[in-house]
């Protein structure tokens, strides 16, 4: 990283609070607090960090703007590392009904759960799914993330599965966010091919995988293991297809029990493994030897009223990175708020503030392979940052239901959105 000299800045922020959240050496609680301070960029680049009054010196003497954040905290942008925002329908009605008394089983003779999703968004035109996914992106983006994970999933066939790629694509292009995308090409097993798991398995593993990764379309692959979706060895053969192609993989793992699948995403040097709520020491173990992170989803926990949290004491003491992320989903986790996951890590998972806040920065950053680019406030790294009306860092994930997000800067270019 080159040290940037006075005339390169384009414009500064000063009067400001840094949370740099670079893990200090020794001290991993840290926020890498810097008070008093401020940021300089340069094209798309952080430029340079220093006092405020330096900045106001050096902005005088050349043509610099200036920000004057009035004293916020500023931070990294906000990384939601693991969403399937780009959906049609919704499942509102399976959610009243639920509530009214109808029963899982009566709900899904009814043809509701993941397959009414996959029927809803098969419906959906290009358009449609681009302006449901777009407020829930905007959403996102008013509290200050700038880096968006999206997973395909609810097509289940191939033109379906690109159209929701093509979308997650657009979004990132319309939009001042990045987006990631993933093709979770074993969600579930669709109803037409009830009869024939191993040919679908093979259809998701070869040439729809090839047509999507040859478009361009993909960052990653993603499978849900579980028994309820599909096996180790069924997904072992996805991720062994993805290999061949160079394409990295997160896996949903230990949702609902431990089939052994973070030993796999571990074995395969997956990104991360999602989920974790059934970990054994074993599969700790083997996450923190692959340097793959565990990203916790407290939204779905909290959706199902699940009561085994994921074993955070166990991934701590292995060292586990541990990310953070919304899950956004229709039907277990509609959360388009990456603010609340950070209050549901701390009071349902017993994260600390400083774990949860890392879990949407420098972690959620490295589960996506991105941990170069961006998560932390460095020089040479991408200006992408946000600005907090917050007396600590820790008030982020303290808050309730605020959004104390006063402006976003994308690639060094200042944002603002209405709260
Ligand atoms: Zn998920």
């Amino acid at each position: 990283m080159q040290q940037s000299s006075i005339g390169e800045w384009d414009r500064v922020w000063v009067n400001a609070h840094l949370a740099t959240m670079v893990a200090a050496e020794g001290n991993l609680n840290a926020y890498g607090e810097v008070k008093d301070a401020a940021l300089a960029v340069r094209g798309d680049r952080i430029a340079w960090m220093g006092s405020s009054a330096d900045a106001l010196a050096r902005a005088r003497a050349q043509d610099v703007a200036v920000s004057d954040c009035g004293g916020a905290w500023l931070l990294p942008g906000l990384i939601d590392c693991h969403t399937h925002l780009v959906y049609g329908g919704s499942r509102v009605e399976e959610f009243e009904k639920r509530l009214c008394g109808v029963s899982y089983e009566e709900i899904a003779r009814a043809g509701g759960g993941i397959q009414s999703t996959v029927n809803a968004t098969r419906a959906a035109t290009r358009e449609a799914l681009l302006e449901s996914a777009t407020r829930r992106a905007q959403c996102l983006m008013a509290e200050g993330v700038t880096t968006l994970e999206i997973k395909s999933g609810y097509g289940l066939e191939l033109g379906v599965e690109r159209r929701l790629l093509e979308v997650a694509r657009e979004l990132g292009r319309r939009l001042p966010v990045s987006v990631r995308t993933t093709y979770l090409g074993l969600h579930a097993l669709p109803q037409e091919a009830a009869a024939d798991r191993a040919g679908f398995v093979g259809q998701v593993s070869g040439p729809w995988l090839e047509a999507l990764a040859g478009s361009g379309l993909i960052d990653a692959v993603d499978a849900f293991c579980e028994n309820i979706a599909f096996s180790l060895a069924e997904t072992e053969q996805f991720l062994h297809a993805a290999r061949r192609l160079g394409v990295p993989a997160h896996v949903h793992a230990g949702q609902l029990s431990d089939m052994g699948a973070a030993e796999l995403a571990a074995r395969f040097g997956a990104l991360s493994a999602d989920h974790l709520e059934y970990l054994s020491a074993a599969g700790a173990t083997a996450l923190a030897a692959a340097g793959t992170v565990a990203v916790l989803l407290p939204g779905a926990y909290y959706m199902l009223r699940q009561t085994t949290p994921p074993p955070v004491p166990l991934l701590r003491q292995a060292g586990v990175a541990m990310a953070l992320a919304t899950d956004c989903n229709p039907g277990t986790s509609p959360c388009t708020s990456l603010l609340l996951a950070l209050n549901m890590g701390c009071t349902l998972f017993g994260l600390t503030p400083h774990e949860a806040l890392a879990g949407v920065t420098r972690h959620a950053a490295q589960a996506l392979g991105l941990q170069a680019e961006i998560g932390t406030l460095e020089i040479g790294k991408r200006a992408d940052f946000a600005l907090y009306r917050i007396d600590r860092p820790a008030e982020l994930c303290y808050n309730l239901g605020a959004n104390p997000c006063t402006g976003v800067v994308y690639g060094g270019v200042p944002r603002r959105f209405k709260n």
